[in-house]
């Protein structure tokens, strides 16, 4: 039974090692781009207005930049975590988190059953909360 275990996990480790890289790919390459159309250098001189704009686009591309770096970190670490086995398990109950699921959400860290109990707890909080607003004084 062990040996069959040892199996299956390294298909899945395949497949989800296949998939985060795929995704890495697909960063790189997004990020590669952005690198390609900001201006290398705003020596040219040009009126305030083309001046003001070109700054907009660069401010957008440098936070869409922002946004692909760091997400560029998170599957790094997810792959670290692959690598060390703890990739793709529930934070909360252990089972591993479905393929599909990790396809759709590869940072997800709870699986879909203790995701729908945590949201679920958490509009009862919420409602309690509006429950015990203080009443008026008088
Ligand atoms: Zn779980």
């Amino acid at each position: 039974m062990g040996r069959k275990k040892a199996v299956v996990d390294q298909e899945r480790y395949g497949v989800l090692k296949g998939m985060l890289e795929e995704r890495r790919l697909e960063i790189q390459q997004k990020l590669r781009s952005l690198r390609e159309t900001l201006p290398v250098e705003a020596g040219e001189v040009r009126d305030a207005e083309e001046q003001s704009v070109d700054d907009f686009v660069q401010e957008v591309d440098f936070a869409l930049m922002q946004m692909k770096a760091e997400s560029l970190g998170k599957i790094d670490e997810a792959i670290r975590r692959l690598e060390a086995g703890v990739y793709g398990e529930c934070a909360e109950c252990g089972t591993e988190i479905g393929e599909a699921r990790l396809k759709a959400l590869p940072f997800a860290t709870l699986c879909v059953a203790c995701q729908e109990r945590e949201e679920n707890e958490q509009s009862v909080v919420r409602e309690g909360a509006r429950v015990q607003e203080p009443a008026p004084l008088r």
